[in-house]
């Protein structure tokens, strides 16, 4: 072969202008890599789930004719890395080019970028054909370390990409309908919810290849990999979330319950995998949902359609903006100089408080939680109790199987700890149990009292909210949009205020007890 092209894990794009010819001048590579399973500790069903979509994507090339080198990690445990496998294999098959495409992850793409040289050899980029904005026109509508409006944002999008629009309006009179999407769940509605479409691949050989290569791994293990490992099966994915979640997926957005059997999963897509993956593409996942939408005749509202839209043709494009525009420096981010440790549950869901304990476990046992779950149980936490944003960040690119730094990091650092003092957000989304208590029937189920702020059963979450205003004061009091609680904050008399520092003080040291 006198072509290497390299294919990484989260690039798994079959609709790739790289496979539409067969040329036996050009050999793929793609490799169980020691570097990619072990840069953070993982999930283990996401190594597994990575790793059998790998394999399965290789299998695919190779049944069309194109010649592909699969390396498992027994073969590639010899290259102490990427570089070094790219130098044996481009001397091997005696190659005159080598060609990546672009990663996703700075981590990645400083290493691809600065390959060493090597003599005859040249190296190339391509593009990933995946993301709907590209590349080079994020710096048209993203600035470094600048707050920029996702609302904006996504509003030039559905422009740019004619989506629900009726000439230069919006369809149905609103860019925006969230205000509908805050539904909690009643009983009648819990007998409802859809089963989760869950796929039968077998793990084992993964997961023999991780233990002898004593990778180390967060979660519970499984012999079988639930998520779609190929296109057939993110497409089957994509038909049933259309067919059976999204009916109600706006409605039900921000709600969590744990009284259902698929609590874990409610109406939400779980195709966070397949996309990040690059096994469906963002478009043909909008498309879809809006063919959906027309043939349903008024089951399917705007506001559900809409509510699906704007997180993958708004949120997730902008994530990637924001992220490229602000690294390395975005991973260095802790406006709110927050620097405790991660508690122990967070790695085995040990607490007492049912809405930790919930989305914990289930994240420990699926490798999945949904937005409200990440955003406003385990990000909320967090955020209140000051946990240093690198130790966070781990957890979170650790244990979910869609994360990724691109998408992860804005979202943990800016979204859920406001560690960049307002890029994304234009205040922290800090909340009492108060609010856990409105959208679940988790304070019920709690040991803790939600109405309570000092006594022994107190909820935690509420000392450490007033707590979180008091100590970040003087940078939250200059933010009109947190004047409110900052107004209640400053009514209370001064010994009340003692007593909740002494209580918030107390739960700070004793994290790992809560
Ligand atoms: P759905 O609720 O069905 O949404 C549909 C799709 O929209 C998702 O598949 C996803 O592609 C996209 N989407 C929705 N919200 C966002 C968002 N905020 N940013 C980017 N895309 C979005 N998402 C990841 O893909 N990887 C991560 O590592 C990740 N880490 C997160 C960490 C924190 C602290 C928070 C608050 C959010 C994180 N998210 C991450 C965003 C979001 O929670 C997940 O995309 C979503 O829960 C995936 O499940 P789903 O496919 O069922 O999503």
């Amino acid at each position: 072969a006198k072509h290497l092209r390299l294919i990484l894990g989260d690039q798994l794009n079959a609709m790739h202008s790289w496979f539409k010819q067969i040329d036996d001048d050009v050999i793929y590579v793609i490799a169980e890599l020691h570097q990619e399973a072990s840069y953070t500790k993982h999930h283990i069903k996401k190594i597994t789930s990575f790793f059998a979509a790998m394999a399965d994507f290789a299998q695919m090339l190779e049944s069309k004719g194109h010649r592909v080198c699969y390396l498992t990690l027994d073969e590639s445990i010899q290259y102490q890395d990427l570089p070094h496998l790219i130098k044996s294999l481009v001397t091997h098959y005696q190659c005159e080019s080598f060609t990546f495409q672009r990663p996703d992850e700075y981590r990645l793409w400083s290493q691809l970028g600065n390959l060493p040289a090597q003599d005859g050899l040249t190296v190339y980029e391509a593009d990933t054909e995946h993301f709907l904005l590209p590349f080079d026109q994020l710096p048209q509508h993203f600035q470094v370390a600048t707050h920029v409006r996702m609302e904006n944002f996504y509003r030039f999008m559905r422009k740019e990409f004619s989506i629900l629009m009726e000439g230069s309006k919006p369809v149905g009179g609103a860019w925006n309908f969230d205000s509908n999407n805050r539904q909690t769940f009643k009983k009648a509605d819990l007998k409802v919810i859809p089963k989760p479409l869950i796929f039968t691949n077998p793990a084992e050989a993964y997961l023999q290849r991780i233990k002898h290569h004593k990778i180390k791994t967060i979660g519970y293990e499984s012999t079988n990999v639930d998520y779609p490992i190929n296109r057939q099966q993110s497409l089957q994915l994509l038909d049933y979330f259309c067919q059976y979640q999204l009916p109600n997926f706006g409605n039900f957005q921000d709600a969590m319950t744990v009284a259902s059997p698929y609590a874990w999963s409610l109406y939400h897509s779980r195709l966070s995998f397949s996309l990040n993956c690059k096994m469906l593409n963002p478009m043909e996942v909008i498309q879809s949902a809006l063919t959906a939408y027309q043939a349903s005749e008024g089951k399917i509202t705007i506001s559900q359609i809409e509510g699906f839209i704007r997180q993958i043709l708004g949120w997730r494009e902008y994530v990637r903006g924001m992220y490229w525009m602000n690294m390395p420096n975005y991973a260095q981010q802790n406006a709110l100089s927050a620097n405790r440790d991660l508690p122990t549950f967070f790695w085995n869901a040990d607490t007492k408080m049912q809405c930790l304990k919930s989305a914990i476990s289930q994240s420990l046992e699926h490798a999945y939680a949904h937005h409200i779950q990440r955003l406003m149980i385990t990000g909320n936490f967090a955020l209140l109790a000051g946990i240093d944003p690198n130790q966070v960040d781990d957890w979170y690119l650790g244990i979910y199987i869609d994360a990724i730094e691109w998408v992860e990091l804005p979202n943990t650092r800016s979204m859920a700890l406001f560690a960049d003092g307002g890029w994304i957000a234009t205040k922290p989304y800090a909340a009492s149990g108060n609010y856990v208590n409105k959208m679940s029937d988790y304070c019920k189920n709690c040991r803790y009292n939600v109405k309570e702020k000092l006594g022994e059963d107190a909820c935690p979450l509420n000392s450490l909210y007033w707590n979180f205003i008091d100590q970040n004061y003087e940078q939250l009091a200059s933010n009109h949009r947190m004047s409110f609680p900052i107004r209640n904050w400053d009514k209370l008399d001064p010994s009340q205020k003692i007593e909740i520092r002494e209580k918030a003080s107390t739960l700070l040291e004793n994290l790992d007890n809560l």
